[in-house]
């Protein structure tokens, strides 16, 4: 097996005990991605040079004996994350040349640590999207399937774990976009609990459901990365001041008595026969533990999709208002005048899907239907949040399928939008929600193609998901396969 290959934990006992160093895990890294970038395309910016530098100061911090969780591990950062000196685009032409002067607060913590920087991973632009498509620096390709799309928005970091081009990496997830590739790249991925993770320094979509979380190997290794990323930042007001536990001590935990919440409105017509089957087994192995599950009802589910499809794009259309080629980013030549100046300039620096989502988010916010749209979706949204509450009162976690179906083929859903914002429809709710949420493997298609179940907590029980999704993948007996590249 080539060090690329292991997880944090592994290389965390090898680095301590000398038999292996941070250089060499690094190197090994850049060979995969010699070997396999070209078929995936996982990375938008490379950062060698520098990793080099930081995977040999690692070494010495080991040395010294003053190593933290991530020391000496490359990490890759989905590129809406804000890396001091280096170029941040978000997907988009908008920001292609756009090198931010200082670093989100989760990736200053990732330094801290001595973690290693590979690059910056793809994603779709402005993180609108569900596959990786509408990326302005090319298509994702799912490393199991690679006429497949990787899932989105953070396909990147998603197939760049899978792919082993790095040991972990962080993605955002404002809808699902941790939570959904991940599942159908077979990689762990959380979405935290809003305010878990400060969003200081993470290109803003939709301030209100965005979350950084981590994309791993392994459940353990996901715990790892939520002890270092997690806490209060003065600098987002939306962080929590709220004492971090050891996340890890949540792994291995036994699960007896626990009661698990089967949500009926996520069992409906639409799911693939295949994942239908794979989360019964599911269901099953976790009564097999000692797990007891419960039928409850999330009644105000159907309203999902509608309410996250007016309360995303009216914050993003809000939050994009500060593209407008002066203060920086993309600006368009040959303006006749300064009107002139930002019509060409949004109008070229923005794809379709961000165009759409600005229409939609702009209407639903102006004074004429503002009432309508944007107003009603806030009271749904306190009506879904209240579903959550008093499920959380029934049982300790509700699991569901994470997508409805498997990896689907690139193009297929480009030309049709709302079969695209169906990928979200058993994610959304977390994020409506503002609960934490996890998504772990759970088996393979006939075709090859990885599932995963979603299991959600209440706010702040990010070791609770940890517990279960850890003895889960420890007794579900589901192999730990590698994409054929
Ligand atoms: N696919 C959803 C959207 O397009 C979610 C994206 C996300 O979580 N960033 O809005």
């Amino acid at each position: 097996m080539e060090f690329n290959q292991l997880t944090i934990h592994e290389l965390q006992k090898k680095l301590k005990d000398g038999s292996l160093t941070s250089v060499e895990i690094t190197e090994s890294v850049y060979r995969r991605i010699a070997s396999v970038e070209e078929k995936v395309h996982s990375y938008i910016t490379m950062m060698e040079e520098t990793a080099i530098g930081q995977a040999r100061a690692a070494d010495r911090r080991i040395k010294e004996g003053n190593a933290g969780e991530l020391t000496g591990i490359p990490i890759a950062i989905k590129d809406i994350l804000c890396t001091e000196g280096v170029r941040t685009t978000c997907g988009s032409r908008t920001l292609e040349d756009f090198i931010p002067p200082y670093d989100a607060t989760v990736v200053r913590k990732l330094k801290d640590v001595g973690a290693v920087f590979v690059g910056k991973t793809n994603m779709d632009e402005f993180a609108m999207g569900s596959s990786t498509e509408t990326s302005r620096f090319g298509i994702t390709k799912n490393p199991w399937d690679l006429e497949r799309i990787p899932g989105g928005s953070s396909g990147g970091s998603a197939a760049a774990v899978a792919a082993d081009e790095c040991i972990a990496s962080l993605g955002t997830d404002t809808g699902g976009s941790i939570r959904q590739p991940a599942a159908l790249c077979g990689v762990v991925g959380m979405k935290p609990t809003y305010g878990r993770v400060s969003r200081f320094g993470m290109v803003a979509f939709a301030s209100s459901l965005d979350q950084i979380g981590p994309i791993t190997k392994d459940v353990e290794d996901c715990a790892i990365m939520m002890n270092v990323i997690s806490g209060h930042d003065t600098s987002d007001s939306t962080s929590v001041p709220k004492e971090v536990p050891d996340y890890r001590a949540y792994i291995s935990r036994d699960i007896e008595g626990c009661t698990i919440g089967i949500p009926k409105e996520y069992f409906v017509e639409g799911v693939d026969p295949e994942i239908r089957a794979s989360i019964d087994t599911t269901i099953k192995t976790l009564e097999g533990l000692g797990a007891r599950c419960l039928d409850i009802s999330l009644p105000h589910t159907e309203y999902c999709i509608a309410t996250y499809y007016i309360i995303a794009p009216s914050e993003a259309s809000s939050n994009l208002a500060r593209y407008d080629g002066v203060r920086y980013g993309f600006r368009a030549p040959n303006e006749e005048n300064l009107l002139d100046m930002y019509r060409k300039t949004r109008s070229s620096g923005f794809g379709a899907e961000v165009k759409r989502r600005i229409m939609i988010g702009t209407y639903s916010l102006s004074s004429g239907y503002y009432d309508a749209y944007y107003k009603k979706a806030s009271q749904v949204r306190a009506l879904i949040r209240d579903d959550f509450d008093s499920a959380f009162t029934k049982c300790d976690v509700i699991l569901t399928p994470a997508t409805p179906t498997p990896a689907f083929k690139i193009g297929e859903k480009m030309d049709d939008p709302l079969q695209m914002y169906l990928c979200d429809i058993f994610t959304l709710s977390a994020n409506l929600a503002g609960v934490p949420g996890i998504s772990v493997p759970c088996g393979y298609t006939k075709g090859g193609l990885p599932m995963g179940v979603q299991f959600m907590a209440n706010h702040f029980e990010e070791g609770k998901l940890l517990q279960i999704a850890s003895a889960y993948e420890k007794n579900s007996k589901i192999e730990r396969r590698m994409p054929e590249l």
